[in-house]
């Protein structure tokens, strides 16, 4: 979900629509620090994120809420893991959600860690 496929509430958010299989899954919001450059928060021009659902883990870059400590739980992330879940700040997610990719390594490590079973790779 971070990524590619990562969601919104429930299932789409203005033209962005993740993948019916990021839907009922969620897991990589709830397995990895999510951080990036705080430069992506809206508290620096043309950031999206919003500020206050990070929280700073060094000078340089903050980390999504929820994410820096286990277990963890994006604070964006809604509905249930493994059910139904969408990314409350969807189309304002950072640059770190969007490169997530269903069916990769990380996204399957995610996924066994929920006990969810291994996709194949979506291809572009
Ligand atoms: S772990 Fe994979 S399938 Fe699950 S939400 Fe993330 S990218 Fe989508
Ligand atoms: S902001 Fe949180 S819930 Fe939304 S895609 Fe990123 S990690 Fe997932």
């Amino acid at each position: 979900m971070i990524a590619a496929a990562v969601r919104a509430a429930p299932s789409t958010t203005g033209s962005c629509t993740m993948s019916s299989a990021c839907q009922t899954c969620g897991a990589c919001c709830a397995s990895f620090r999510v951080s990036f450059y705080w430069g992506e928060t809206d508290a620096c021009p043309g950031g999206t994120v919003p500020a206050e659902l990070t929280t700073p883990i060094n000078p340089w870059r903050v980390a999504m809420r929820g994410t820096e400590t286990a277990p963890v739980h994006c604070i964006a992330l809604q509905g249930e893991v493994g059910i139904s879940v969408g990314c409350g700040i969807y189309t304002r997610r950072s640059s770190t959600c969007h490169e997530f990719t269903e069916g990769d390594e990380r996204c399957n490590d995610a996924r066994a860690r929920h006990g969810l079973p291994a996709l194949g790779l979506v291809k572009a």
